[in-house]
């Protein structure tokens, strides 16, 4: 890949590390809140048995997507590595060149698109 093309990538990447790091110091501390309350409220112990089990699986989703978010800042982190040392856009099962395509929608992508559904259907199984 080109240097001026994996550069491009490089501060799309940094970009989007931003956006998703505050993204998810949002999510820590709307977890941070909501256990506030729980504990406030008296636990599982609430007159409001509705009400607490709404916020239980907000919780449940705010946990989720904190976890998610997680994952993917730390790929990303990965992917301005790989451009930083000069192995961007590879493959890392193949070793070929990851399609452009692929990597304009998910530029942190570690495998091409057929490795990535062959892992896929390995996980399944
Ligand atoms: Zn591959």
């Amino acid at each position: 890949m080109e240097r001026r093309t994996a550069l491009r990538f490089r501060r799309r990447l940094l970009t989007e590390l931003g956006q998703r790091g505050q993204l998810l110091g949002k999510l820590k501390r709307s977890i941070a809140e909501q256990g506030e309350r729980y504990i406030q409220s008296g636990g599982a112990f609430t007159n409001h048995m509705a009400e607490a089990a709404t916020e239980e699986s907000d919780r449940e989703s705010d946990y989720y997507l904190a976890d998610n978010q997680g994952r993917v800042l730390g790929e990303i982190e990965e992917a301005i590595r790989r451009i930083d040392s000069g192995n961007f856009g590879q493959c890392e099962l193949c070793k070929k060149p990851i399609e452009q395509k692929r990597l304009e929608v998910l530029p942190y992508a570690r495998y091409c698109l057929r490795c990535q559904e062959k892992a896929e259907r390995l996980a399944k199984n």
